[in-house]
């Protein structure tokens, strides 16, 4: 019978240690700002952006909320990144990806100023991180790191197999467990034998974006599984696990809802303090 994995538990420990320094800030006159920006209506997206506010409030983090409409347009949307990079009392900006048709989605992100790319998809963070040594991470494979710390899960030496190879994703969590010396396989809709791949791992991540894709076949007994999947089927939530069936075979498994998620938020938090501690020169933890 497998363990849960509960990523709220795991959370409410990361937003506790955040609530603790942005009240540590406050004390000494930094109040820690995020700024989010959302072009279009995209009703997931409007369900995270309200998260993160909700978030925010809850651990004394100020956030201002730029929703704009589809045509808003590109020129217009550099300008308020701009603006909001110039901004003293803003500490992170995030613009909520996907952007609709029209947008320039790289040129959006390279405009966010690194030390406020609370996201860590700027180019220049994505480059720290591959020399393991960095200020931001990204949130959700930054988050599945804390559920396995929390949980004391072994990485060293461990077979690790990430299915998906996105750059929010999948390669940044290939990287991380790299660092944390996992032998690492990055499989993808181009594997070969994927099955036979995922049998091998102690730990799977599976970051894919379909239902019940990975199968009880393809895990092996007592592996951790790691369900980054989000998807709506019959407007139910669900990840990329089968979930009933595979549980029995794991030592560890994440849920969806309640697993990878509500981390990858208490995540941004913390980058959000990491941003304002930075941009006030005192060292991050
Ligand atoms: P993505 O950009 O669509 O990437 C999906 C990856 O899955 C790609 O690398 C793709 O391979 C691979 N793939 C697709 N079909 C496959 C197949 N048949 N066999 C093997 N690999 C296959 O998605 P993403 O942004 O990484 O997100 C993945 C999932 O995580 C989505 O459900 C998303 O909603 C969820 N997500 C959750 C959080 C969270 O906080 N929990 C955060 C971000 C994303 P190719 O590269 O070869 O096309």
């Amino acid at each position: 019978m497998s363990n849960i994995i509960d990523g709220k538990i795991v959370a409410a420990n990361i937003k506790k240690q955040v609530k603790t320094e942005v009240e540590k800030l406050s004390k000494n006159n930094i109040n820690v700002k995020l700024a989010v920006i959302l072009v279009g209506d995209n009703p997931a997206s409007q369900v995270y952006v309200n998260n993160k506010k909700k978030t925010c409030e809850e651990l004394g983090i100020l956030s201002s909320q730029y929703v704009l409409s589809e045509d808003y347009g590109q020129e217009r949307l550099l300008a308020l990144i701009e603006n909001l990079n110039n901004d003293p009392t803003v500490n992170g900006i995030l613009c909520q990806l996907p952007l609709p048709e029209g947008y320039d989605d790289k040129a959006i992100i390279e405009a966010i100023n690194p030390i406020k790319d609370v996201d860590a998809f700027h180019p220049i963070n994505v480059g720290k991180i591959m020399l393991n040594d960095y200020q931001f991470l990204p949130c959700t494979p930054a988050g599945v790191m804390e559920m396995l710390a929390y949980y004391g899960i072994e990485i060293a030496g461990k077979e690790c197999v990430i299915v998906g190879r996105s750059n929010i994703v999948g390669k940044p969590m290939s990287m991380l467990l790299l660092h944390k010396n996992g032998t690492v396989t990055t499989a993808h809709s181009r594997t070969n034998n994927l099955t036979d791949v995922c049998q091998r791992a102690d730990i799977l991540v599976a970051a894919v974006g379909k239902p019940n894709f990975i199968t009880a076949d393809m895990v092996k007994d007592g592996a951790t599984v790691i369900d980054v999947g989000i998807n709506r089927v019959d407007g139910k939530l669900c990840g990329d696990v089968d979930f009933d069936n595979v549980s029995r075979k794991t030592s560890w498994i994440t849920p969806v809802p309640g697993g990878v998620g509500v981390c990858t938020i208490a995540m941004l938090m913390q980058n959000t303090v990491t941003a304002a501690k930075l941009q006030n020169s005192i060292i991050a933890n």
